[in-house]
């Protein structure tokens, strides 16, 4: 019989891997995501034309323990030049790093450690009768939840209210081929105009396949677009591509994928995880800052201190 306390954890995002591999020793860890694989907003799709990288086009590491992280899950670093078209210059991508198979290559390998349950969407968390309700109609008893959901779709999900500041911002990204021959002296192109605010070929990341193409909307543009059609999109798309890359080609698109909840607006490094009552807690890049390594450090600083406090 497993008498070790049963933790619950909702999505299975960089934060919900980082807390579990801190927690899945001692305790019974479980967690349930409702796609049908690990990632969230690191997110990439195989098409027979290339790989696009649709959420985080890559991620940098201040700390120690994000860069060992990286290290043993095969991160490389990002290949050739940036440019900022707002300051006229090169950005410094010494600390950048990608993953050659998609940036959710990073959270692969630990399905063999942890036990996860894919395609399953928590629609409610009853905190009296400690019972997580999936849509599918099954249910999930628990000692602890974690949820590792972006705040608003959190607060959802949790009968108590989670009280925080932070707010989300949406974000239209597109992936393309471009055919034909192109001359372009970087690999990415960041602040393009107003609406474009990131164009990046997947040659930063792996330069051995077929090549192909990122573009994301400004947040701005993307919160006043989100629901314009995707032809409407791709005219703004096309204007952009053809301004910055040079040379004699046609655009191909091969996908749009609009994010209702992207990147936090938020900056704050003292409270790194949310506790809303014992048994439940919140993690998530938006804790602390829009980023991959702050979801790293939610999750994994949520672990370290139920292992303090509760094993
Ligand atoms: C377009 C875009 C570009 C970005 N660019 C960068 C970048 O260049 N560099 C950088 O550092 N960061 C970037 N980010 C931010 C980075 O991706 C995030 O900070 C990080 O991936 C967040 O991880 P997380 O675990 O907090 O959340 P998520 O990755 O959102 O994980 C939450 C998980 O919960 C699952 N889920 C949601 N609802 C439910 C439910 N009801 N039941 C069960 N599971 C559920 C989701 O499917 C997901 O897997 C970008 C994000 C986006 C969207």
């Amino acid at each position: 019989m497993n008498s070790r306390p049963k933790i619950v954890i909702l999505g299975a995002g960089m934060s919900g891997i980082a807390c579990a591999l801190r927690l899945y020793k001692n305790f019974d860890v479980q967690i349930f995501e409702k796609s049908k694989g690990v990632g969230g907003r690191l997110c990439a799709k195989k098409t027979k034309e290339g790989l696009f990288h649709f959420g985080a086009q890559y991620c940098s590491a201040q700390s120690s323990a994000f860069q060992n992280f990286l290290k043993e899950n095969d991160a490389k670093k990002f290949l050739g030049s940036s440019f900022d078209m707002n300051t006229n210059s090169c950005i410094d991508t010494h600390n950048y790093f990608v993953g050659i198979n998609g940036m959710h290559s990073f959270l692969k390998n630990y399905n063999q450690i942890l036990n996860m349950h894919f395609s399953q969407k928590a629609i409610k968390v009853d905190e009296k009768k400690k019972l997580v309700y999936f849509e599918s109609g099954n249910t999930e008893s628990y000692d602890i939840v974690i949820s590792s959901l972006p705040l608003p779709q959190a607060q959802e999900i949790f009968e108590a209210e989670i009280e925080h500041d932070a707010t989300f911002n949406p974000c239209i990204s597109m992936g393309m081929i471009l055919k034909g021959q192109t001359h372009n002296e970087h690999n990415a192109y960041k602040n393009i105009d107003q609406d474009i605010s990131w164009l990046g070929s997947s040659k930063f990341y792996n330069p051995g396949d077929n090549e192909t193409w990122v573009l994301q909307f400004s947040p701005q543009t993307s919160l006043e677009k989100i629901n314009n059609s995707n032809n409407s999109l791709e005219v703004i798309c096309n204007d952009a591509v053809q301004h910055t890359i040079k040379g004699k080609y046609e655009i191909m698109h091969c996908g749009v994928f609009k994010w209702k909840y992207a990147l936090c607006k938020r900056s704050n490094l003292e409270k790194k995880f949310t506790s809303m009552s014992d048994n439940s807690f919140a993690i998530g890049d938006w804790n602390i800052s829009p980023r991959v390594e702050s979801a790293y450090i939610s999750g994994s600083e949520l672990g370290k201190f139920l292992i303090e406090t509760r094993s």
